[in-house]
């Protein structure tokens, strides 16, 4: 048996969870058994955690989009037991039981082996919000970004995707700025290497105009709604932003010119579907890169049980850095 932190819908459409002891047979089908060692929460583990934007279609649910951990049992020959792996995306926690329980099942395309030199805790710290990070840095550096073009605007500075940016930028030798409607975070930033903080409110208090004085030259926004609209008008000449997230809205309100008189780049990222090849290059370069040390200030550790209400807190942007889930009680 195992424990899960298990989410049920009520009649009223109230989606609880409580912590409950399973037999293996209630795992999914999939070819890789995982003993689950640690998992993380993401802003997406929120809305399946709380029952929000309809990801969850299926219950009971176990939710939890990424854990790590070690192989118990395997019928695919990629995996074999006692290997460390990590998995993230495809869609698991919302249409696959996740990470929330000691135990999980899954198809042995959506794991990676652990990164070298990372233990399974390292890996849930990055997690989905840290793959992300890199993957939309590889972009813009695809796009043409280098450490002297200037300055890089990170949004939703105190979040998970935020932080992690800030530092695997400012360790790439960038000039990254953290635009926070949390400034008080701002010695966070800086410690993170973020070269400058801007607020929010100050941000958006500019003057709108159709296209503004040009001073990015690239920007990772998790945020989208009003506030990439707006920094999509000050991307420098030749610029680039990844669109990550919409913690902000979904709504996008913008014109056509900065990409027809300053040839700037809006490039998507999504890490949920991801291949395969591009996930273990972007694990390796974040193996490579990310400074856990300078982060661990960032990370907050909570239990299954826990749950629950941090995933409220994410949800109303009241998180800052990374929550960390330790999954098994001892
Ligand atoms: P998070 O830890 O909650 O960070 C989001 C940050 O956005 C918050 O810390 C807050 O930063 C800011 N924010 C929150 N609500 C806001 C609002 N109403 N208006 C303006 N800013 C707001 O979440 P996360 O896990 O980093 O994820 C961030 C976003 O990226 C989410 O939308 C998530 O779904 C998305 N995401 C997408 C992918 C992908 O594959 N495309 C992968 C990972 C995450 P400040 O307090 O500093 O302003």
């Amino acid at each position: 048996t195992f424990r899960a932190l298990v989410s049920n819908r009520h009649e009223d459409g109230e989606v609880s969870s409580t912590i409950e002891t399973l037999s293996d047979e209630r795992l999914p089908e999939g070819d890789v058994t995982v003993d689950v060692e640690w998992a993380d929460l993401n802003y997406k583990d929120g809305l399946c955690l709380t029952g929000a934007g309809g990801l969850v279609r299926n219950y009971p649910h176990v939710s939890g989009i990424d854990f790590a951990g070690t192989v118990r049992k395997s019928a695919d020959a990629r995996y074999a037991v006692g290997d460390k792996v990590v998995l993230t995306g495809w869609r698991v926690g919302e249409n696959h039981w996740g990470g929330y329980a000691e135990r999980a099942r899954v198809n042995a395309d959506w794991l990676v082996p652990l990164p070298e030199g990372m233990t399974t805790r390292d890996a849930m710290i990055v997690g989905t919000a840290g793959l992300t990070a890199m993957l939309a840095i590889d972009r813009l550096e695809a796009a043409g970004l280098v450490p002297d073009a200037g300055e890089v605007l990170v949004t939703g500075a105190a979040g998970g995707v935020g932080t992690i940016a800030l530092s695997l930028l400012a360790k790439l030798g960038y000039h990254a700025v953290a635009l926070s409607g949390r400034p008080e975070h701002a010695e966070s930033f800086t410690a993170l290497g973020a070269s400058a903080v801007l607020p929010r409110d100050e941000f958006l208090a500019q003057p709108d105009k159709p296209l503004e004085s040009a001073r990015w030259a690239a920007a990772i926004d998790s945020v989208g709604g009003k506030i990439l609209g707006k920094l999509l008008k000050q991307v420098k000449y030749g610029g680039a932003v990844a669109s990550i997230g919409n913690a902000g809205g979904i709504d996008l309100d913008t014109n056509v010119l900065p990409f027809i008189l300053r040839g700037v780049t809006l490039a998507g990222i999504d890490s949920v579907m991801q291949p395969y090849g591009a996930r273990v290059a972007a694990w390796s370069r974040i193996g490579e890169t990310f400074d856990f040390g300078g982060y661990s200030a960032l990370v907050e550790e909570v239990r299954l049980e826990d749950l629950p209400e941090a995933a409220k807190r994410i949800l109303a942007g009241r998180i800052k850095g990374r929550v960390l889930v330790r999954v098994r009680e001892t």
